[in-house]
């Protein structure tokens, strides 16, 4: 009974997300109870957990509802049979070593047109059909985030007016903010976006101040959405910037939705006009941080699907745990495995990616350690490292601890009692809650978000 439901659910759902999102996400869930208080999914792994949780809850509502079922709750679980395999890369490339057909692209027409295609067309008002919320991998790191950039898409210019999004390179700003372009579109086709990166703003209005053009500042006020990509590069030019407030006032004024990257918040860019300041502050800023361990799996389970190659779960986990930096590398060294494995016509698993990884790692900064995380922390919140390790209470104490902690359980995969041990602690509980309490707090708490994500940036740097 269960199962001719989630077939009939599923069933439909494929038919309204892409194949590679099908396989990735919803291929191996089942429903494995239905009652008064609710449905239960059980799902492969903690990334598809987040993903249902985020992302698709509300479709699989929809569909139930479809169907007649309309459950309280609908909570997600991690199946306990397939058991994950945990990285163990001494053992893995031992047994790696021969080439199961299973791991070989199914096709190799349909690998050759994705993974190799990196300049896409771009559409009309800047738009590239290729960033969408479908293929967009939500994570901790970036919740926020997407649910901002989805409301946004919903309702554009109601909401959060201006959405401005800041964040390092290559964490997905882009990704987002063309996503927002592309659905609304979608959804109202008709609807005028232009999405321009701050530098072409500012060449264009070079130019119409070098050709003495008039008009410039009704160029764009004639659209819906304006999509406005790194702004830092507007910053400290102050004839643009006085253009854009004007364009921005107008704009805003008339409900129109705007949008903004940049890779600071506003309040840490020196050089912008604090009249701009202000006004970007008026509506919803939102970082984007790194991905962290699961998040940097999922997506690249997902972008392994797209080209048709399902990898190995210890495959992902090697990659995911030698990358760290940014998503944009991630795909980088999974483009390149990919490539190479199927030149050769080897398959690309573990020993594959260690020989590849091999070459990239040397030049890129060592491997963090424990000693490094403490010690960042450490002088983040000028505390001692052996106040950090002691056994002090202090709230000035307690937090940055509870921050150490998270980040060797994030950064370095540890295990809850070498955590423990690396802060002075004989019982690993207190591990386990510190990690939970900083998990939830970095959703609800900018301050310790901001103090996370700045530590670790300074860690990679
Ligand atoms: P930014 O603008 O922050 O520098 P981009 O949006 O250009 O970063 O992202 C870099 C690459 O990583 C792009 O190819 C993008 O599609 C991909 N990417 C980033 N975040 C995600 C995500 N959460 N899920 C899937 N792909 C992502
Ligand atoms: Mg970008």
């Amino acid at each position: 009974m269960h199962h001719a439901l989630w077939q009939s659910v599923l069933g439909e759902i494929e038919l309204s997300v892409s194949h590679a999102t099908f396989t990735t996400w919803f291929k191996n869930t089942e429903l494995v109870d239905q009652n008064e208080s609710g449905i239960v999914i059980a799902v492969p792994n903690i990334f598809a957990k987040k993903q249902f949780e985020v992302k698709f809850n509300d479709q699989i509502k929809g569909v139930l509802a479809k169907n007649g079922i309309t459950p309280k709750h609908i909570t997600y679980t991690i199946t306990t049979t397939g058991k994950k395999t945990r990285i163990n890369r001494e053992t893995t490339i031992s047994q790696e070593s021969q080439t199961p057909e299973s791991l070989l692209p199914s096709s190799n027409q349909n690998v050759q047109s994705t993974y190799t295609q990196n300049a896409p067309l771009v559409g009309a008002g800047g738009l590239n059909p290729r960033y969408t919320f479908d293929n967009f991998i939500v994570g901790s790191s970036n919740d926020l985030a997407y649910t901002a950039s989805q409301a946004v898409a919903a309702n554009p210019g109601v909401k959060y007016n201006p959405l401005y999004l800041y964040g390092g390179v290559g964490l997905g700003k882009t990704h987002l903010m063309q996503a927002v372009g592309n659905e609304i579109v979608k959804l109202q086709p008709g609807t005028r976006v232009v999405y321009i990166s701050s530098e072409t703003f500012v060449n264009e209005f070079l130019d119409y101040v070098r050709f003495k053009k008039k008009g410039f500042s009704d160029k764009y006020r004639n659209i819906d959405v304006l999509i406005v990509d790194d702004m830092q590069f507007i910053a400290g030019k102050e004839q643009t910037q006085e253009q854009f407030f004007h364009t921005f006032n107008f704009l805003h004024q008339n409900n129109k939705q705007i949008i903004i990257s940049s890779d600071k918040p506003p309040k840490s860019i020196p050089t912008l006009t604090e009249r701009l300041r202000s006004r970007f502050e008026m509506g919803m800023t939102i970082d984007v941080q790194m991905p962290d361990f699961e998040t940097r799996c999922a997506i690249l389970s997902a972008k392994a699907a797209l080209s048709g190659v399902e990898l190995g779960q210890d495959t992902v986990e090697y990659l995911a745990t030698n990358i760290k930096t940014n998503i944009r590398e991630l795909e980088g060294a999974l483009n390149q495995l990919l490539a190479y494995a199927e030149m050769r016509g080897i398959a690309p698993d573990v020993s594959t990616a260690e020989g590849l990884l091999g070459n990239i790692r040397h030049s890129r900064p060592q491997h963090i350690t424990s000693k490094q995380i403490i010690e960042r922390t450490a002088k983040h919140f000028q505390l001692k490292v052996e106040e950090v390790c002691s056994a002090k209470r202090d709230k000035h104490i307690v937090v940055p601890r509870q921050i150490a902690m998270y980040l060797l359980r994030s950064e370095l995969h540890l295990s809850f009692p070498k955590i423990a041990g690396e802060l002075g602690r004989k019982d690993h509980t207190t591990a386990i809650h510190s990690v939970e309490k900083i998990e939830k707090a970095i959703k609800l708490d900018f301050l310790i978000r901001e103090q996370v994500a700045s530590i670790r940036e300074k860690l990679y740097a």
